[in-house]
């Protein structure tokens, strides 16, 4: 099913909390407000089925900290399904170590583990824990796990990471990962103008070092630079019209709104009920609904050249 800007919902990133056992200063929280539910392994099944009928295909689950959930494992076995081509984990990394082989026989099929600093001393600064050590050693049993491709979210971060990027660049080469340069998202408060780094002459440096240069158009057009030694994405959401307009993902909070778009909390559907109550067809109104709710946060030039359809 393709919303009303003819972008179809292929992807459903499920937060499966709030919590977590981090406090990284400039976090967005994935747009989720505090909940007062919580939704269990055989709900959220019940959701990815509903899912699937409307062109769900990929499965991220996030939080808060996934891996803070006791039943993470049970969650990840239950939305492996057939018609479910990826199921993946955005991660923090710092429990993944013990985890990672159960959770990859439970059918997660990769991970996105996040990590901005290969330095203890900035570790501790963005995230408000020592534990730099615990990540390193889950990106390993990520890895030795199969959980590939292994992707690192980098934020990009003004006076406190950009000088790591070299860095960060030839520990992912090194291993085989992929690492994903992130532009910091103004999630409110103060520290979007102190720390927003504009990430255009570090992409400019990639393109003249880069063999190829990749457009992924089912990833909200963004760039992959294949450098001699490894790869590199490019996440540039600020202002992007680009980006929005080839936004094929829906959001779950971990109370069970079904949310069209990470930047607004004012046009969420709620799916849990109907899911509590084996109401499918309230089920499939509530994804119907939330699908024609969305609509690109950057419009800019987009309006000109992607037009809303009446649906
Ligand atoms: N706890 C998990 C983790 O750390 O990966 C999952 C949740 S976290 C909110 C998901 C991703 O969002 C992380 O890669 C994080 O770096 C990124 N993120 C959080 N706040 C952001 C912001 N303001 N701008 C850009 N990315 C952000």
């Amino acid at each position: 099913m393709r919303d009303r800007w003819g972008r179809p919902v292929i992807g459903l990133r499920i937060s499966v909390t709030n919590e977590c056992n981090l406090n990284c200063f400039y976090c967005h929280h994935e747009g989720c407000l505090n909940d007062s539910r919580r939704m269990s392994p055989q709900e959220i099944e019940k959701i990815v089925e509903v899912g699937t009928e409307f062109g769900i295909r990929k499965i991220k689950l996030t939080g808060g900290e996934p891996l803070v959930r006791e039943d993470i494992v049970d969650i990840v076995a239950a939305i492996t399904k057939p018609k479910i081509e990826e199921v993946s984990m955005t991660t923090n990394g710092t429990l993944l170590a013990k985890i990672a082989a159960e959770l990859a026989d439970a059918g997660l099929n990769r991970v996105n583990i996040s990590l901005d600093t290969l330095d203890e001393t900035t570790y501790e600064r963005i995230t408000g824990r020592k534990l730099l050590h615990e990540v390193l050693e889950g990106i390993d049993a990520a890895l030795a796990a199969d959980l590939t491709p292994v992707k690192l979210n980098m934020v990009l971060l003004a006076g406190v990471n950009e000088h790591e990027v070299e860095r960060m660049i030839t520990y992912t080469s090194e291993r085989g990962i992929i690492v994903q340069l992130i532009e910091l998202l103004d999630a409110g408060g103060k520290n979007f103008t102190t720390y927003h780094r504009n990430l255009d002459d570090i992409e400019q440096s990639l393109r003249e070092r880069a063999v190829a240069v990749r457009t992924r158009r089912s990833m909200q057009a963004r760039r992959k630079y294949i450098l001699p030694g490894g790869e590199v994405e490019v996440v540039k959401p600020m202002h992007n019209s680009e980006f929005c307009m080839h936004c094929t993902r829906l959001r779950l909070t971990p109370d069970g709104h079904l949310k069209p778009c990470l930047m607004r909390n004012d046009n969420l559907v709620d799916l849990l009920p109907h899911i509590g109550a084996g109401d499918l067809e309230g089920a499939r109104k509530a994804f119907a609904e939330a699908i024609a709710r969305r609509e690109p946060y950057f419009k800019g030039a987009a309006r000109e050249i992607c037009v809303p359809r009446s649906v």
